[in-house]
């Protein structure tokens, strides 16, 4: 094998041995059967850590701790100003070992350290927001009939299931473990055995910041773990993030026990450029928003959409900047780009692109990439397709930009709206009113306008159609991870008679 440029620090080799002996340093982690799966480090297709999975008793037991420590009050009915000091304290940890998680998610997802290091960031960023949601919900007083007093009053909703992606392991996962404990929820984690081991480490932090026992539970395992997760009648919500085949999967597991679900799924996000936008601010937006984490990401701006006059033009600066790129090891600072995650989805990006291939298509492989036996691919864009052929309609997740021109605004919407997805979308354009009109005319659940990508913990974030339902982030996870309810009381004098 080719020799690694970059050594894997000392520190995370030692608590990858540690952890592969069974040493997860939290009892948080509830996995134990016959059953092990492995981790690897897609750059360099080296394992990792092996890692048992999570059995259907083991399941059980971490729903059974989960729903004790519910009921036993000792996070649901803490104070919500003692939620938000453990929440604080947990994000100061996260920045405390940033360093170590930022490898430890770059090698895992096979990611730019860079790119990891904004996720650990945004980590403790939304761990610190929803620490001040703690005591920042309220409810409502409500004028009803005149011998009627009536409230409403938010709790917590009970225990909570996350089953989770590899493309934005920590990240995803604390879009719904903060907020959840913020409210006083009791939690049971399912990340992606793809990528699950900023979670394992993170779970051990919830247990030094004072979260107590029994309120954070991680489960390991692939598609079985988790549908044995989502088929239990211990659950009182299901948060998922991850393909839309899946989530139809666990709608179907989470309504025999009329539990509640939210869906954040694919996405085939278009980026609209207008003749009239700034075009290097335009080039850098689109190059960014398809090639960050090789296209692995459920917004990835992969279909450009183009006014035809300045198409040629466009496109040539984009290919320089793809001709830039280095795809490499996370670990190896010439990486602008990392590898595929798998071999096994990198297979499938290929046969989509042979087939595209086939069909008449013209592919600008774009770059350099690493000699390393990592699951490289360069960056690509596709020409020559009709809208309607599966390269501009299905998520391929990988780094692959489809074109199609256009000649006027209205059939940029069209073509923008053609497919079953609808999860984001970028607008291009120096004018002010075009910006507005196409954004109200997208469907999707958030549309960027002369930048790309902007995430923010206030900023609700989810999609419509295929792209499921539910919002995350912002004050929209008052209502995933709160219950309301309405109290009424009658005030008439009689009553006291
Ligand atoms: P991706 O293509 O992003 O890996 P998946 O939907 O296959 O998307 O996986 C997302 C998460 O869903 C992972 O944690 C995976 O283990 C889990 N998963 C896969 N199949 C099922 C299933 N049938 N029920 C519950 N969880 C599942």
């Amino acid at each position: 094998m080719t020799e690694l440029r970059v050594a894997i620090p000392a520190d995370i080799t030692a608590w990858l041995n540690k952890v592969s002996a069974g040493g997860f340093g939290s009892v948080n982690v509830i996995a134990s059967g016959e059953q092990t799966f492995e981790v690897f480090d897609p750059g360099a297709a080296s394992r990792l850590a092996n890692l048992p999975v999570s059995s259907k008793t083991s399941v059980e037991q971490a729903i059974s701790r989960a729903r004790k420590s519910f009921e036993s009050g000792i996070w649901s009915k803490t104070s919500p100003d003692d939620r938000e000091k453990v929440l604080l304290a947990l994000a100061a940890l996260v920045e405390r070992d940033f360093d170590f998680l930022s490898n430890l998610e770059a090698l895992d997802t096979g990611k730019p350290l860079a790119e990891a290091m904004l996720d650990i960031q945004e980590v403790a960023t939304v761990i610190r927001y929803y620490a001040g949601w703690a005591n920042k919900v309220s409810g409502q007083t409500i004028a009803t009939a005149i011998n009627l007093s009536a409230m409403t009053v938010r709790g917590p909703v009970g225990v909570c299931a996350a089953i989770t992606p590899w493309n934005y392991p920590l990240p995803i996962l604390i879009y719904k473990l903060a907020p959840a404990l913020a409210f006083g929820n009791s939690f049971v984690a399912k990340p992606s055995e793809l990528a699950p081991l900023s979670a394992i480490y993170f779970v051990g932090l919830c247990a030094e910041a004072g979260v107590p026992d029994g309120v954070v539970n991680l489960l390991l395992g692939a598609g079985q773990t988790g549908s044995d997760l989502v088929s239990s009648s211990g659950l009182d919500k299901i948060a998922f993030t991850g393909s839309s085949r899946t989530g139809q999967a666990i709608m179907a597991a989470a309504s025999k026990n009329t539990t509640k679900v939210t869906l954040e799924l694919g996405g085939k996000s278009p980026q609209l450029v207008f003749a009239s936008c700034d075009i290097d601010k335009a080039v850098a937006g689109v190059a960014m928003g398809i090639w960050t984490n090789a296209g692995q990401v459920c917004v990835a701006g992969s279909r450009l959409i183009i006014e035809k006059s300045i198409k040629e033009e466009f496109l040539n600066r984009l290919i320089k900047v793809g001709e830039d790129y280095f795809v490499g090891h996370s670990l190896d600072a010439r990486s602008s780009m990392g590898p595929i995650i798998s071999a096994t989805q990198l297979d499938k990006i290929t046969s989509a692109l042979d087939g595209a291939k086939k069909d008449g298509a013209v592919l600008h492989l774009l770059g350099k990439s690493s000699e390393l036996p990592g699951h490289f691919l360069n960056p690509i864009i596709v020409e020559g397709l009709a809208t309607s052929h599966s390269m501009h309609q299905e998520e391929i997740f990988g780094p692959v930009l489809t074109v199609s021109s256009i000649e006027s605004e209205s059939e940029a919407i069209a073509i923008a709206n053609s497919t079953r997805y609808g999860l984001a979308a970028g607008v291009w354009t120096g004018k002010a009113g075009q910006a507005q009109r196409v954004a109200r005319e997208i469907d999707a659940g958030t549309v960027w306008v002369n930048t790309y990508g902007a995430f923010h913990p206030t900023l609700p974030f989810g999609g419509t159609k295929s792209s499921g339902f539910g919002r995350e982030l912002g004050e929209s996870a008052v209502d995933g991870y709160t219950e309301l309810k309405t109290i009424v009381e009658d005030i008439s004098k009689a009553e006291e008679n």
